[in-house]
């Protein structure tokens, strides 16, 4: 992509961000100091990327009516890279790779930067929000399913292959509870390896787990909760706070992948934080951070465990990241 536009000369100081969402898809118009002053929203098409492309174009258009801002920051889910996107996960309709940067640019008219929305989140954490203040942060998002970012020396690294932070895709096999009078079969991930976190965290996860359980006979409330539906946040909560032993012991078993994988991170980078963030993880609330935080505390066993905090954004987080990286001048 181009780069004719000169950088901090435009005739604002707003910025536009994009999370583009399994879905939804949200626009916002961000000020100077990095507030959301505006946002605009719209379901995510099924029907592939021109139409994502063309959402995004009328959701800047609400958000920009005069064309004042002449550059967009996108984040999405997926391995993103210079050519665009190589694997676009939760998205349907998207035969990838798929050079969506044209596409955007053309549909929007405006210059477009386009990362992994969890990598964007990260910035957003890391300049206005939880990890504000810090050089050394992880971020992990638990969602659908479980997306990660690092930031290190107060830079987000992607790495050789963009796959820096890449949590959910970590190894962490043989998380059986010791009092589990349900037996469960092994965790498969998404990306077809066995027993990554991502196999056991994440609402596609706890669905394809839960549904397998089902399948063979084991009761739960989730089966009434959820029928054919997909099992929302909504869905779990209820579960679990009717003591239902199944939704129990999923979560459980996925709570403590997360400690053993944000353990063995913790120990390789010795960062100061980690930012657990993400729509699933924000309706578990608080209670289970510190569930997380114990386990790891109890975990770590050569150093101090690391501090472990919620998004200090919440839903906003990746589009304004998105945001913050056309303001900022890359080096
Ligand atoms: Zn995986």
């Amino acid at each position: 992509m181009g780069s004719r536009l000169p950088r901090g000369r435009g005739i604002t100081s707003l910025s536009l961000g994009v999370d583009i969402g399994g879905t939804k898809v949200l626009a916002v118009l961000v000020d100077a100091e990095g507030v959301v002053t505006d946002r605009a929203l719209a379901k995510t098409q099924r029907s592939g990327p021109q139409s994502v492309a063309d959402d995004v174009a009328r959701l800047l258009a609400k958000l920009d009516p005069q064309h004042q801002i002449s550059s967009v920051g996108v984040g999405m889910p997926g391995v993103i890279s210079a050519a665009g996107v190589q694997l676009a996960v939760n998205l349907q309709g998207w035969d990838t790779p798929v050079d969506f940067v044209p596409l955007l640019s053309k549909a929007t008219a405006r210059k477009v930067t386009l990362a992994n929305d969890v990598s964007m989140a990260a910035v957003a954490e890391h300049r206005v929000g939880s990890a504000r203040g810090t050089q050394d942060a992880l971020h992990i998002a638990v969602g659908t399913g479980v997306g990660g970012a690092l930031v290190l020396d107060s830079k987000l690294r992607t790495g050789e292959r963009g796959l820096a932070g890449e949590i959910g895709h970590t190894a962490v096999p043989n998380v059986r509870l010791p009092h589990a009078s349900i037996r469960l079969p092994r965790p498969v991930c998404a990306c077809g390896a066995a027993e990554h976190l991502e196999a056991y965290l994440g609402r596609a996860a706890l669905e394809r787990r839960a549904r397998q359980a089902m399948g063979r006979g084991v009761a739960s409330a989730l089966s009434d909760l959820a029928g054919d539906s997909r099992m929302t946040s909504s869905v779990w909560l209820d579960a679990l706070d009717t003591g239902d032993a199944l939704a129990t012991l999923l979560l459980d078993e996925a709570t403590q992948a997360l400690a053993v994988a944000i353990t063995s991170a913790v120990t390789l980078l010795d960062v100061e934080l980690v930012v657990v963030g993400g729509g699933f993880a924000s309706r578990l609330g608080g209670a289970w951070r510190n569930r997380v935080a114990a386990m790891h505390a109890e975990m770590m066993s050569i150093a101090n465990p690391s501090k472990i905090k919620g998004s200090g954004i919440g839903d906003n987080a990746a589009a304004l990241g998105a945001a913050l990286q056309t303001q900022t001048p890359s080096n």
